[in-house]
């Protein structure tokens, strides 16, 4: 697994460079729970209405691009994404966290900082993905049709898509990538 602590080092280097000054980040951890997201940037002291410079920040990244065969400018991309949050007025991808985006973009073309990275840039297998880090999976117990969502659909009032019966088995991830029987929905149809 990557050393987080070495890639964030680079990120801050690389934005003091071209001087970005970027809020006051008191943490940088691994998110191993994080489904649909690669990074997340926190307000852990103070509240959006503090002041700037009494707030403070915490930066989490998902293991799921910590892997040591994904390339490190990729995943300080979404490190740089993330620290850019905390620069004034850049805590939604608006105009100021914009024209920062694209300042580190022209500055370093080994960076690519986007507003959402999908999973091919980091040469993850999308589907593979899914199946893996998805909060649910679920399953038509008649034609055994299955998907996968991070939020569950009004199952009582949703067909399957293929025979249009409503026999859902629900399982639900342990965040391991195990699917544990959740909950099961069968109504009668004729
Ligand atoms: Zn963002
Ligand atoms: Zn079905």
């Amino acid at each position: 697994m990557k050393n987080l602590n070495r890639l964030f080092a680079i990120a801050k280097s690389n934005l003091d460079s071209i001087g970005i000054e970027y809020g006051d980040i008191v943490g940088i951890v691994v998110n191993t729970r994080a489904k649909s997201r690669w990074g997340q940037c926190k307000i852990v002291n103070g509240t959006q209405r503090n002041e700037w410079f009494d707030q403070e920040f915490e930066i989490n990244i998902s293991n799921r691009i910590l892997d040591d065969n994904i390339d490190d400018d990729k995943v300080i991309s979404v490190i740089i994404h993330e620290i850019l949050h905390t620069c004034y007025g850049c805590m939604n991808h608006g105009r100021k966290w914009k024209e920062l985006a694209d300042l580190v973009n022209d500055c370093y073309s080994c960076y690519r900082i986007e507003t959402t990275q999908s999973c091919s840039y980091f040469g993850l297998n999308a589907k593979e993905e899914r199946a893996k880090y998805s909060t649910y999976k679920i399953q038509c117990g008649n034609c055994h049709n299955e998907f996968y969502r991070n939020r569950l659909f009004n199952t009582n009032t949703c067909f399957c898509g293929k025979c249009k019966k409503q026999n859902w088995q629900i399982y639900k991830n342990d965040n391991n990538g195990n699917y544990r029987p959740y909950k099961s929905i069968y109504k009668f149809s004729f």
